[in-house]
């Protein structure tokens, strides 16, 4: 089992779909990543929070085996918060309201042992604060990153530098056609691998997700579930499901990367159920397997 870093948010999300809402719930990119990640592997998350944040979020993250050593508090700040809506098309987020706050001024500092660690995801946030982290680690062996619209548009030069030196990127459908300013997702696929990564792993929502690597493709669909509540966090814990199974193995072989593709699908299926992390927490380990059975019978056909 190998040790996994990851640089995100950690948030208060106000989130509203067709079938709810819920205000200032426990949200952010590296908390659904760390959550998730935290079935395969030990997992180490940087990150800052404001000191409204509440006590019991980072206990639930600690109750998993997350280690929240480089979580900064930060005195007099508050904590980032994000406010977003779906209408019935649950596959797009309207963003109503980004709030950086603390981490508007934030310095990731890791930990000698972390530095050292072999996996490292860059989930979503400044791709300054990923360049930072990026920097720190020593020689890590597969660095996957995720971005989203807010940072393609805001920040494009600093994100084309950090994906120059990541291995796997993971973005959504609209993300990469916008990266690549082409609305064919093939090309799109393509040029996002002429700027640095040798993998792209583009998320489509109930369309299930296509992995472009090596010049291959490989498609995972999503899990057929009859009631989505809240997508919010679906493709943070895809990518916790995706990194903390390769980390577990300790593997990034071909196969070992089609086999991490299904993990995230399947960890991103319970997510979805309800809002925040309310699913991930009733979630029990045999149920990750039960679903990943069924996804081999899904996807299996003879010749
Ligand atoms: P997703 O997996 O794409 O649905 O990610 C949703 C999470 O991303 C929410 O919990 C938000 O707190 C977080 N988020 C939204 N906007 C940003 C942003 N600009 N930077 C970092 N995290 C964000």
């Amino acid at each position: 089992m190998a040790e996994l870093v990851v640089v995100g948010s950690v948030a208060l999300d106000s989130v509203k779909t067709p079938f709810g809402q819920v205000a200032e719930a426990l949200g952010g990119s590296a908390t659904y990543f760390s959550y998730a990640a935290s079935f395969f592997t030990r997992v180490h998350v940087v990150a800052a929070v404001g000191q409204d944040f509440p006590k019991e979020h980072l206990a639930l993250l600690e109750g998993r085996g997350v280690d929240i050593g480089a979580v900064q508090v930060k005195d007099g700040k508050k904590t980032f918060r994000w406010t977003g809506e779906y209408g019935f098309d649950l596959n797009e987020a309207r963003t109503l309201d980004t709030q950086l706050n603390v981490f508007a001024e934030f310095t990731p500092v890791l930990s000698p042992a972390m530095c050292k660690a072999p996996f490292l995801f860059l989930a979503n946030i400044d791709p300054e604060l990923q360049l930072d982290v990026l920097r720190q680690m020593t020689q890590p062996r597969l660095v996957a990153l995720d971005t989203m619209n807010f940072w393609i548009e805001g920040k494009r030069e600093a994100l084309c530098r950090v994906l120059a030196r990541v291995d796997v990127l993971l973005i959504n459908d609209a993300e990469a056609r916008m990266l690549a300013r082409e609305p064919n997702l093939i090309k799109a696929a393509r040029a996002i691998l002429d700027l640095g990564p040798r993998v792209v792993v583009i998320k489509r929502g109930e369309y299930g997700a296509l992995m472009v690597a090596d010049g291959r493709f490989f498609f995972a669909p999503a899990y057929p579930l009859e009631s989505v509540f809240d997508p919010t966090g679906a493709g943070d814990t895809f990518a916790g499901g995706f990194m903390g199974y390769l980390a577990q193995r300790g593997l990034t072989d071909a196969t070992s990367l089609r086999r991490a593709m299904v993990h995230g699908a399947v960890m991103a299926s319970f997510t979805v159920e309800d809002f925040s992390l309310e699913r991930l927490k009733r979630l029990d380990p045999a149920e990750i397997k039960r679903r990943y059975e069924v996804f081999q019978e899904m996807v299996h056909f003879d010749r």
